[in-house]
C-alpha cells in the first residue's frame, strides 16, 4: 500500500512499470509514466523502436501530413534520451507471476523486473496479401501493398514499378484487403485504410501528374473530420477515381494488370488495365497474442486481438487486474487513439502499482 503521509514512497511505488511493445502506444505509455517521475521497463522485440509505422516505413501520416520518421521519430527519440525509461530490444516477456503491485516478469535475455503494473501495447500484423492470392500478390510483381508504396514514398525512390522499374501509368488500389472478408475469417474493418489510400493516391497524383488513379471501395471509411481533407479532396483536387465494385480477380494479359469484378452501381462487369494494383491491407491481430495471452493470463477478444474488460471502466483494464492493454493490440486502431489508450492505461498502471486502484486492481 502507498504511505499514508505520501512522505516516503513505498516499495511499489519505486517499482518500475512494464511495458511491453515500442511502437506508438508503448512510447506514448513510456513517456507518460516518466512525466510524473516513475520508472518503466520498456520490452521491445524487434531491434528498434517506433512500432509498425518506422518498422514498415510509412511515408506521411494522416491525418497530421508529418512524416513518420519524424513524427514517431520524435517519439522515440524522446523515450531514448529519458532515463527513466530503460530500453530492452530484442527481447521478449517469457513469464509473468504475482499480484497487482507485486508482479515479477522473466525476460528473454534472463533479467528479471520486479513491476507493480503492466501495460500491453503489442500492436497489430500486417495483413499477409498472399491469403488473398485471386487478387494476384505474389504471383505479379506489380500487385504490390500500401505498405509497399508507402516505403517507395518515403526512401524518396517515388512510386515505380517492380518488374522493371517504370512510372506506372495507371495505378488501381483495391481497398478492405484482408478486412470485412468473411471468407477469410477477417470481418473487421481496419479503420484507417480508406484513409490512408486517399493519403497515398494524392500523393502518387502529386509525384506522377499523368498518372490515372482509381480507388476500388465497397464503402468509403474516411470517418470524422477525414471525409473532407481525403475523400472529397482527392476527387477535387487530385482528380482520383472511385469505383464502388466488387473485384472478382487481378490477372494479367502479358502486358497489363487485368482487374475484373463488377461495378456494384451499374451493376455491370468491368475489365480494366493497369500497371499497377496496390493492395490496401488491413490490421490483423499480432501473431504472437496466443503466446502473449498465456504469459500474462489475459483473454483475447472472439477475433483475435487482447480483449479489453470493459468499455467504460478503468481504459484498457484486461481480464487480469494489474495488466493493461493499450493501441492496436485492441484491435484495428490510429496512431492518434493508439496514444490516447496509452497515456490513459499509464494511468491506470500507475494506479495500480502506487495501490490506489479502485478498479484496474480489482
Ligand atoms: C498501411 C498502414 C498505414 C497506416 N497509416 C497510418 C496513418 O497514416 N495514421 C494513423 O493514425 N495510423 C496509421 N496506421 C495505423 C498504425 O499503424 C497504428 O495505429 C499504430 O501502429 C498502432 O500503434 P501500436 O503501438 O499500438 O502498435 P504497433 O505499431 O504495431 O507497435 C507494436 C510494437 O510492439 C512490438 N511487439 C509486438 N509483439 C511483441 C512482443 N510479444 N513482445 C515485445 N514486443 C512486441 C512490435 O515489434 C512493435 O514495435 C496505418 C496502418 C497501416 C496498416
Ligand atoms: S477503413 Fe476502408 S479499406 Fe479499411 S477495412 Fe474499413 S472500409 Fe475497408
Amino acid at each position: 500500500m502507498s504511505d499514508p503521509e505520501g512522505l516516503t514512497p513505498s516499495e511499489e511505488m519505486t517499482k518500475p512499470i512494464l511495458i511491453v511493445g515500442g511502437g506508438p502506444a508503448g512510447l506514448a505509455a513510456a513517456h507518460a509514466v516518466a512525466s510524473v517521475g516513475h520508472r518503466s521497463v520498456l520490452v521491445e522485440k524487434a531491434a528498434l523502436l517506433g512500432g509498425a509505422p518506422i518498422q514498415s516505413g510509412y511515408a506521411k501520416l494522416v491525418p497530421s501530413g508529418q512524416w513518420a520518421k519524424d513524427a514517431i521519430g520524435g517519439m522515440v527519440r524522446r523515450v531514448e534520451i529519458n532515463g527513466l525509461v530503460e530500453k530492452k530490444l530484442n527481447t521478449v516477456v517469457k513469464t509473468f507471476n504475482g499480484q497487482p503491485g507485486n508482479f515479477i516478469a522473466e525476460l528473454s535475455d534472463g533479467t528479471h523486473v520486479e513491476t507493480g503494473a503492466a501495460i500491453l501495447a503489442t500492436g497489430f500484423t500486417h495483413f499477409d496479401s498472399v491469403n488473398k492470392p485471386e487478387w494476384g500478390f505474389g504471383t505479379y510483381q506489380d500487385v504490390v501493398t500500401t505498405t509497399q508504396v508507402e516505403q517507395m514514398i518515403s526512401s524518396g525512390k517515388g512510386v515505380r514499378c517492380l518488374s522493371d522499374g517504370r512510372k506506372p501509368k495507371r495505378v488501381a488500389i483495391l481497398l478492405c484487403v484482408g478486412s470485412r472478408d468473411r471468407q477469410i475469417g477477417r470481418e473487421w474493418c481496419s479503420k484507417i485504410c480508406c484513409t490512408v489510400s486517399a493519403n497515398l493516391a494524392m500523393e502518387i497524383r502529386e509525384e506522377l501528374p499523368d498518372c490515372h488513379v482509381y480507388i476500388y471501395y465497397m464503402d468509403i471509411r474516411t470517418f470524422g473530420l477525414m471525409e473532407t481533407d481525403y475523400y472529397w479532396r482527392s476527387q477535387e483536387e487530385f482528380k482520383v477515381k472511385y469505383i464502388k465494385a466488387r473485384i472478382a480477380e487481378v490477372t494479367s494479359d502479358g502486358h497489363k494488370l487485368i482487374v475484373k469484378g463488377e461495378d456494384t452501381l451499374v451493376k455491370r462487369p468491368i475489365t480494366i488495365p493497369f500497371d499497377m494494383v496496390v493492395h490496401a491491407i488491413g490490421m490483423d491481430p499480432n501473431v504472437d497474442n496466443m503466446t502473449i495471452s498465456a504469459v500474462f493470463g489475459v483473454d483475447l477478444h472472439k477475433q483475435g486481438f487482447i480483449a479489453r474488460k470493459d468499455t467504460y471502466g478503468v481504459m484498457g483494464a484486461t481480464s487480469r487486474a494489474g495488466v493493461l492493454v493499450a493501441g492496436a493490440a485492441i484491435g484495428p486502431e490510429t496512431i492518434d487513439d493508439s496514444i490516447a489508450q496509452a497515456n490513459a492505461a499509464a494511468l491506470g498502471a500507475l494506479a495500480v502499482s502506487n495501490g490506489v486502484s479502485q478498479v484496474a486492481a480489482e
